[in-house]
């Protein structure tokens, strides 16, 4: 029952995201809408401090995925676990436990206690993009696009440290 409540909380306030990008698309994209679909900025993040968030946009521009996410969240740990178990989340061993993927709504979740870098974030963040390209849940469809994310981050690195 208590879970009951709380999957409807967490459903209801997908919505209220989803209604509120809805409005701010419809506004931004009058007679536009291909400008704004090849944006590469046109994805929510929420929760994060500015400077992860700067890092992930900065990252995924980089990484040009063939398939953003809709929203990009920070949560604290609690909430993480509590999601991931409304979700039927299963993490196979070796491989992040600290983000995950919602396929279906395109929602990326990241564990905010267990940031931890840069770096990091860039690392799992391909491996989520990579779930979102390969549109699987199997680790390894994510892993076999992530590597080629990872190669264009290591690439803007040395360009940028010339
Ligand atoms: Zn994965």
């Amino acid at each position: 029952m208590k879970l009951r409540i709380w999957t409807a909380l967490i459903l209801l306030g997908f919505t209220q995201f989803g209604w509120g990008q809805t409005t701010g698309n419809s506004i931004v994209a009058t007679g536009k809408e291909t400008a704004v679909e090849s944006s590469s900025n046109n994805y929510a993040v929420i929760g994060a401090t500015a400077g992860q968030e700067a890092s992930l946009r900065a990252q995924i521009q980089v990484m040009q995925p063939s398939v953003l996410p809709l929203r990009v969240l920070f949560v604290p740990h609690r909430k993480y676990v509590d999601t991931a178990r409304i979700f039927h989340l299963h993490v196979p061993a070796g491989y992040t436990s600290a983000m995950f993927t919602h396929l279906p709504s395109r929602t990326t979740f990241i564990d905010s206690d267990r940031y931890q870098n840069e770096d990091w974030l860039g690392y799992w963040m391909a491996h989520e993009l990579g779930h979102l390209a390969s549109n699987s849940t199997k680790e390894e469809d994510a892993e076999k696009v992530a590597r080629e994310y990872r190669k264009r981050l290591k690439q803007a690195l040395v360009a940028n440290s010339r």
